[in-house]
C-alpha cells in the first residue's frame, strides 16, 4: 500500500482531547493489517542499510510502530516511557509542556555507548517529546541516526527542534 493511501485510515477527530485540537486518530489503521504493514514498511525502508541497532519507541503509540520497524531492521526495541513506569534503573530527561513539565525515561542498559539508534513515534506535533527523547539517547551515548514519524503536523514546525535527520511518512 502506498504511503498516501494510508491517509484513509487516519481519522480526524475535532476538539479532542480539548477544544481546538484536531486529533489524528490512528486506531482505524491498527484495524487493517495491510495498512499497518504499509506503515511499518514506509517507516523502516529509508534505514534498511544504515546499521540501526536499536529502535527507540516513544510511549505509547510509538510502541505500536517501533516494534514492527525494529523487527524489519533487525534491531532491538527500546521502550521510552513517561515518568515512573519502568521497573529498572533509568536515564531521565525532564521537558516543558504547554502547561507544566513531563519526564521521559529509558533503562540504563537499553542502549550501549556508540550504538546507532532510530527514534520512532506515531506523530510529531511541537517536537517537544521527540526532542526530549533525543536528549535521552544522547545521555546514553547513542549515535542517533534519525527520527521517523508516521505523521507530521508540519505547521507546528516540530522538526526544527531536532538536530538529526527527520522523516515523516504522512504530512498534514
Ligand atoms: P509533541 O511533543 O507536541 O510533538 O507531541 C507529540 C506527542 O503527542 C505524540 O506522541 C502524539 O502521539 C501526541 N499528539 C500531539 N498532537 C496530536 C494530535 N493532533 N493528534 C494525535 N496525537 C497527537
Amino acid at each position: 500500500m502506498d504511503a498516501e493511501a494510508l491517509k484513509q485510515y487516519i481519522r480526524d477527530v475535532p476538539d479532542f482531547p480539548k477544544d481546538g485540537i484536531l486529533f489524528r486518530d490512528i486506531t482505524p489503521l491498527l484495524l487493517e493489517p495491510k495498512a499497518m504493514h504499509g506503515a511499518a514498511e514506509a517507516l523502516a525502508s529509508p534505514y534498511r542499510d544504515l546499521g540501526i541497532e536499536r529502535v527507540l519507541g516513544i510511549e505509547s503509540r510509538g510502541f505500536l510502530f517501533g516494534a514492527p520497524v525494529a523487527q524489519q531492521l533487525g534491531a532491538g526495541l527500546v521502550l521510552v516511557r513517561k515518568d515512573g513506569k519502568l521497573p529498572w534503573n533509568t536515564h531521565r530527561v525532564r521537558y516543558e509542556l504547554e502547561y507544566g513539565v513531563d519526564t521521559v525515561e529509558m533503562h540504563v542498559d537499553a542502549v550501549e555507548e556508540g550504538q546507532r539508534v532510530l527514534i520512532v513515534d506515531d506523530l510529531i506535533a511541537t517536537g517537544g517529546t521527540a526532542a526530549a527523547t533525543l536528549e535521552l539517547a544522547h545521555k546514553a551515548g547513542a549515535e542517533v541516526v534519525a527520527c521517523a514519524f508516521l505523521i507530521e503536523l508540519a505547521a507546528l514546525g516540530g522538526r526544527q527542534q531536532l538536530d538529526v535527520p527527520v522523516h515523516a511518512v504522512l504530512e498534514y
